[in-house]
């Protein structure tokens, strides 16, 4: 049975894409060459659960958890946050924006996915879920401690729509992860 890498993300539509775009270039130019390792703009989305390696077999009822969860929500608005990271100013590894809005719908759909992932073996998450959109990882975290970026303030001001959710397979190669939708499941314009 193959094996593959899984994660259970919201896709973002391409205006948030080109917004973020804009947003790693200002960034780098505050940055010297080679600080970051930016995530490529088609592969940023906001992951809610990583799944890590799986069997193949465990897709399709993967697939049917995340329908379950979606019958019950209707599409709601996010908006982009502030620049944050991991784990904190003074030692940034990973750089992120944040997310603001209907931030409750999302957290209880986190929240049932999670629920549902239990109830077919998978181990609870004991970090709080924070949900964010990474720009990019530190390569050298020293050289990034001294450099100020404008950590908590607001850069782009602009809303989406959540209207699905997605189980991407994510290859990882050489050139960096490469991902794959295996499965998308949209939220119920009927739900309450
Ligand atoms: P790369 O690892 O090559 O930098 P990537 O992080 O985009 O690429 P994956 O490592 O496959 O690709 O991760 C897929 C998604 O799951 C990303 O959003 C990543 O941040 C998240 N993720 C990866 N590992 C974990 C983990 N252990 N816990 C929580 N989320 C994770
Ligand atoms: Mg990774």
């Amino acid at each position: 049975m193959r094996t593959i890498r899984a994660f259970i993300a919201i896709n973002l539509p391409s205006s948030i894409r080109s917004l973020l775009h804009d947003t790693k270039d200002e960034l780098s130019k505050q940055l010297p060459a080679r600080t970051m390792r930016w995530v490529p703009i088609q592969n940023i989305h906001l992951t809610l659960k990583f799944l890590g390696d799986i069997q193949e077999d465990r897709l399709p009822s993967i697939s049917r958890e995340l329908d379950l969860v979606t019958k019950d929500h209707s599409p709601f608005n996010l908006d982009l946050g502030h620049l944050g990271c991991f784990p904190n100013p003074k030692k940034p590894r990973v750089v992120w924006i944040g997310i603001q809005g209907e931030t409750k719908e999302l957290m209880v759909i986190q929240q049932r996915i999670e629920g549902s992932l239990r109830r077919l073996g998978w181990e609870a998450e004991s970090r709080k879920f924070h949900p964010h959109l990474t720009l990019g990882r530190v390569r050298d975290s020293r050289q990034l401690a001294v450099i100020k970026l404008p950590w908590g303030h607001q850069i782009h001001k602009e809303g989406f729509l959540v209207d699905s959710i997605t189980l991407f397979e994510s290859q990882l190669q050489s050139g960096g992860a490469r991902y794959l939708t295996h499965y998308t499941s949209k939220l119920s314009s009927f739900a309450k």
